[in-house]
């Protein structure tokens, strides 16, 4: 009976030991505007390139517009959110694209490559509610949650053995591709759907909310942005955005807490544009 435990228990603790010494061998993330720390999988660096194939592998499939006040439009609201994103943003190369498609869906891949879908324009309804998503995607990716949700997945193995991204994104199995798609939100495209931790959520709204007063955009047009979303999810299908980025009922509330510190960098950002 002992001896047969013992055998048992010894791969057990050689995979305790792995993850232990995996855990210990990553790098640890301060997110600067919260505060809140966690673990990542992946280096900026290879953040950028696995964001950058991944941006090619969405775009080449769609129906990416190349002109018009929909491109002008997002180009300045993601220039303006851009401008204000600080510290944690010093190794984004931010760039933009505009995508046809009735679907309500928007999002930011690691590295900063920001793809939004004409459909989610109505729910936006003003800029100001086009920051509010914005704000909120782009925020999703310099809080690097992405590279955190790999971490805790089994892909954190794969990819952290080869240390630098040495595997191109599309020579990896397909399975795999849409686990690594998932993650770092861009899945919904392929069928992935891996909905954001309400940890990550909170977070994501908590420092957009920033992005945006500090980029000249009233904070207090979220709110109504954020309950035009959940009308549009509700009955029926919920849209492609409300499945990866799931609506929790505190959402508001949070948001109103926050809104005094808020309130005060948008009045600071529209009183240095003053003359
Ligand atoms: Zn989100």
């Amino acid at each position: 009976m002992e001896r047969r435990r013992k055998f048992v228990l010894a791969p057990l603790i050689i995979a305790g030991l792995v993850v232990l010494v995996q855990y210990f061998g990553s790098e640890r993330f301060v997110n600067p505007e919260t505060g809140r720390a966690a673990r990542v999988a992946l280096s900026p660096e290879q953040e950028t390139q696995l964001g950058l194939q991944s941006y090619r592998q969405v775009l080449a499939q769609e129906d990416v517009l190349t002109g018009g006040p929909e491109v002008d439009l997002v180009t300045r609201v993601a220039q303006r959110l851009a401008a204000v994103t600080g510290d944690a943003a010093r190794q984004m190369d931010w760039q933009v694209s505009v995508v046809r498609s009735p679907q309500v869906n928007a999002f930011c891949l690691p590295g900063g490559k920001i793809v939004v879908y004409t459909g989610i324009l109505p729910v936006a309804r003003t800029e100001a509610g086009l920051a509010t998503v914005m704000g909120h995607e782009m925020a999703h990716a310099t809080s690097r949650h992405g590279a955190q949700r790999l971490f805790q997945s089994q892909m954190a193995n794969t990819l952290m053995q080869g240390a630098q991204m040495s595997v191109a994104l599309g020579d990896l199995p397909v399975d795999q591709q849409r686990t690594i798609l998932g993650a770092i939100g861009a899945g919904a495209k392929f069928g992935v759907i891996l909905p954001f931790s309400r940890e990550h959520e909170s977070e994501a709204d908590a420092v957009g909310l920033l992005y945006m007063a500090r980029a000249g955009y009233d904070p207090r047009e979220s709110v109504g942005f954020w309950q035009r979303m959940a009308e549009a999810s509700q009955g029926g299908q919920p849209p492609e955005f409300a499945s990866t980025h799931p609506a929790h009922d505190t959402r508001i509330e949070n948001l109103k807490a926050l809104m005094p510190r808020a309130i005060q960098e948008y009045e600071q950002a529209a009183a240095g544009k003053k003359p």
